[in-house]
């Protein structure tokens, strides 16, 4: 098994269940991928970036069951947002059924006209009615989101200020790049299919504190995780894989080998020949990358109270408030969880940030601190001990219209070779979840040529009465 983010482990983790021995190598010197946070040389824990998950993502919610992480999760059935004028807004659950549950809270939403509400129920409408596949999207492949939403009449304030703040970070692409149905997927299981899709869960270890118990669920069933074992080649003969070679020169074999490495890794392990000829590699060459921006900034005092923001109209998209995040038990902390320390650390996520990869890092902090300084006032009296910017230009794969088509199977043309990631054909844009079902099934596929055909991938969250009412309405 090559890779060790959340595809590698997930799908390692379930064979090793099914009475597989895995041999899990990983070229870093710790497991989670992308997923995962690392030591400063100072001895802080930093996330490679906050990573937060939805209620209708069910097969990470069944790995981190798997490997006893689920209560390192922290979930909130409250949406906070904020504005530059500093308003509140707050989007929760009320008794009313599903696709109607979020829409009292949504009524009483700052920020937004009653033009804006109008017309996002008219497409929620749609998008219920369908459940989650307007016919304009079944008949016409490769609409972008942005289209999809001006085709359904939908106002300026309401794009910039509702679908655009939910769906660049689901999908981590802007809306004109984004395929629509995509975008749709996300409001359908989300919000409207099943009263706890919408509900947040953000991580209250760092990030590298989740896998602690994939090594053990491997390594119980007689399976190995090698750390700093990078794979250099992919050897191939008749079809098959023969070997494996690792950068240090050694050689490994086994029954089924599974490559849970970025799509743009894996041609360069294969032989050249076998990356050009056979279209399930060439084609990875399609996909394209969107980037992601971090920001970090310690402050000498509490200047947020909230456990996070998510920001409309500005380039911040959310402001996480790690102190309170990884808040200690209650003995060691002050009002509100905070740690009793009286600094704060705040981080800062911005998707599909185009504009700021061009930008140097001081102008990037300057910028987001002065967006801060309008959500959080008590930022104003504030001393910024430090601040550091993230640049992950080519985070995750852009979920563009058409991507679909280069997007393969976890079973590749190699007879005991299958293939893991994200970026494999999912049906869910690059998220962790994606990363999960994709370990999920390309484990299904390696139990099925094993003999043992089981079933691993977890349903979606029932779609409940009223959705299922509308739907056949
Ligand atoms: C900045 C950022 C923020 C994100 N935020 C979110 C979020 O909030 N919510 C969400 O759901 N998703 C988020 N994502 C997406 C999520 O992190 C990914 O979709 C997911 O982690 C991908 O997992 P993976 O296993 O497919 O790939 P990866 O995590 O990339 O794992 C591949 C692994 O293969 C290893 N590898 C590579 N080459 C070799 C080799 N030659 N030999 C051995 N090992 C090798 C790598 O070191 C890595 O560990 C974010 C991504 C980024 C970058």
């Amino acid at each position: 098994m090559i890779g060790g983010g959340l595809a590698g482990l997930s799908s390692g983790v379930a064979l090793a269940e099914a009475g597989l021995r895995v041999h899990l190598l990983e070229k870093r010197p710790h497991l989670g991928g992308r997923a995962t946070s690392y030591w400063l040389p100072n001895g802080e824990h930093v996330d490679n970036c906050q990573h937060v998950t939805l209620g209708c993502c069910t097969n990470l919610d069944d790995f981190y069951r798997r490997v006893g992480a689920a209560h390192k999760i922290r979930t909130y059935d409250r949406l906070l947002f904020a504005d530059a004028a500093g308003h509140r807004g707050v989007i929760e659950a009320s008794p009313l059924a599903p696709p109607f549950h979020l829409a009292p809270s949504f009524a009483m939403f700052p920020s937004l006209t009653w033009a804006d509400k109008r017309a996002i129920a008219r497409a929620m409408l749609i998008i219920a009615r369908s459940g989650g596949r307007p016919r304009d999207l079944d008949s016409e492949g490769g609409m972008t989101m942005l289209d999809w939403l001006r085709r359904h009449g939908q106002t300026p304030g309401s794009i910039e200020l509702f679908w655009s703040v939910v769906l660049v970070s689901a999908l981590d692409e802007q809306l004109g790049r984004a395929d629509a149905r995509y975008g749709v997927d996300v409001f359908w299981k989300g919000f409207l299919a099943n009263r706890n899709g919408f509900r947040l869960g953000i991580p209250s270890v760092p990030l590298g504190e989740l896998y602690d118990g994939c090594r053990a669920a491997i390594e119980r069933r007689r399976g190995e995780v090698d750390l700093r074992a990078g794979v250099r080649e992919i050897h191939v003969a008749e079809d098959y894989v023969a070997c494996i070679r690792l950068e240090n020169g050694k050689e490994l074999t086994a029954d089924f080998y599974l490559a849970a490495v970025p799509h743009d890794v894996l041609p360069a392990l294969l032989p050249p020949a076998v990356a050009e000829r056979e279209p399930v590699f060439a084609n990875l060459r399609h996909l394209r990358t969107a980037p992601i921006t971090g920001v970090h900034f310690w402050f000498d005092r509490l200047v947020m109270s909230e456990p996070y923001l998510t920001v409309l109209g500005q380039t911040t998209q959310w402001i996480f408030n790690k102190s309170q995040l990884y808040a200690m038990p209650a003995e060691q902390t002050g009002q509100n969880g905070e740690p009793s320390s009286s600094g704060q650390y705040l981080q800062l996520v911005i998707s599909a940030s185009y504009d700021l990869v061009p930008r140097s890092r001081q102008e990037i902090i300057e910028l987001c601190r002065r967006e801060l300084l309008e959500i959080l006032p008590a930022v104003r009296e504030a001393q910024l001990l430090k601040a550091t910017v993230i640049k992950e230009t080519a985070a995750t794969f852009s979920p563009e219209p058409g991507c679909d088509r280069w997007r393969p199977a976890q079973r590749s043309p190699l007879g005991n070779l299958f293939l893991g990631g994200d970026w494999t054909a999912t049906g869910w844009p690059a998220t962790m979840e994606g990363a999960v079902r994709s370990g999920y099934l390309a484990a299904e596929a390696i139990l099925a040529v094993a003999g043992d055909p089981r079933k691993l991938l977890q349903p979606d969250l029932p779609v409940e009465r009223g959705s299922r009412w509308l739907v056949g309405a």
